[in-house]
């Protein structure tokens, strides 16, 4: 049985609290939790909890919502962390907008804006940790995170000196309605657009309210066809079901 099989074997009947206290016990300073400003913020609440020294990643697109910026600040506040922000390259942002406008997107798919802003930062600061855990669900996509693993190889990204990098998805087999209970029994933090009716939060423009009974992922870039709607950061799991190349 190899490393990842033993892990996931050990693993098979974990809660996420113990998903992630087996991920921070392996890998301590070499593994950053990913916080996309919404609902993973349980992901930190977890951390915390464990009181064992953790770090945080998140992606700064320049297109986040303000609200999720101060979200940012009053998680760094409660539990008294730095947020590690990764910027994109400010030459390739440039270039982009200088090339195509800022909405290229809406015209030509989002991969392009989403490779430049969020996948090349992210990519880069995972080339230095061994490891990184996500809040990804099964719930949260039909068409593309029904096979969430709770941990796995991640197939897009490398780790630090180029070695296989370990992601662990302590909330892959939780559903929105019991993430949602915990945020509130424990009075954790939120994201005020989340009162707005988003719920799967992105950058702004590729954000939107969705209405009663539409599926989350309906609230991202809507104008394109529900097999891509993953950004590159999780690709994996467009490729998993045949729809293309990582991207
Ligand atoms: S979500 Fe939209 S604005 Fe943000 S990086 Fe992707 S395409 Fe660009």
């Amino acid at each position: 049985m190899d490393d990842l099989a033993a892990l996931t074997a050990a693993l098979r009947d974990a809660s996420p609290r113990e998903i992630l206290a087996a991920a921070l016990e392996r890998f301590g300073g070499d593994l950053v939790i990913a916080f996309s400003g919404a609902e993973d913020v349980l992901l930190v609440e977890y951390a915390h909890q464990l009181g064992r020294p953790y770090r945080v990643l998140s992606v700064d697109t320049g297109r986040l919502h303000p609200e999720t910026y101060r979200f940012f600040a009053a998680v760094e506040a409660r539990y008294e962390i730095r947020v590690e922000v990764a910027f994109p390259e400010a030459a390739a942002v440039e270039a982009l907008v200088r090339r195509k406008g800022l909405f290229s997107f809406l015209e030509d798919g989002h991969s392009e804006c989403c490779a430049i802003r969020k996948v090349e930062p992210l990519r880069r600061h995972l080339a230095g940790v061994r490891a990184w855990v996500t809040g990804q669900r099964r719930d949260q996509s039909l068409g593309t995170r029904t096979e969430v693993a709770v941990v796995e190889r991640d197939p897009v990204f490398r780790g630090k000196d180029g070695a296989a990098l370990l992601k662990f998805n302590p909330l892959a087999g939780e559903t929105s309605a019991s993430i949602w209970e915990l945020i509130r029994a424990l009075e954790l933090p939120y994201n005020a657009l989340h009162d707005r009716g988003m719920v799967s939060i992105g950058c702004e423009p590729c954000t939107r309210a969705i209405l009663p009974g539409q599926h989350e992922r309906e609230g991202r870039w809507w104008w394109e066809l529900a097999g891509s709607k993953e950004c590159g950061l999780h690709a994996g799991n467009i490729a998993r079901h045949g729809d293309g190349e990582p991207r």
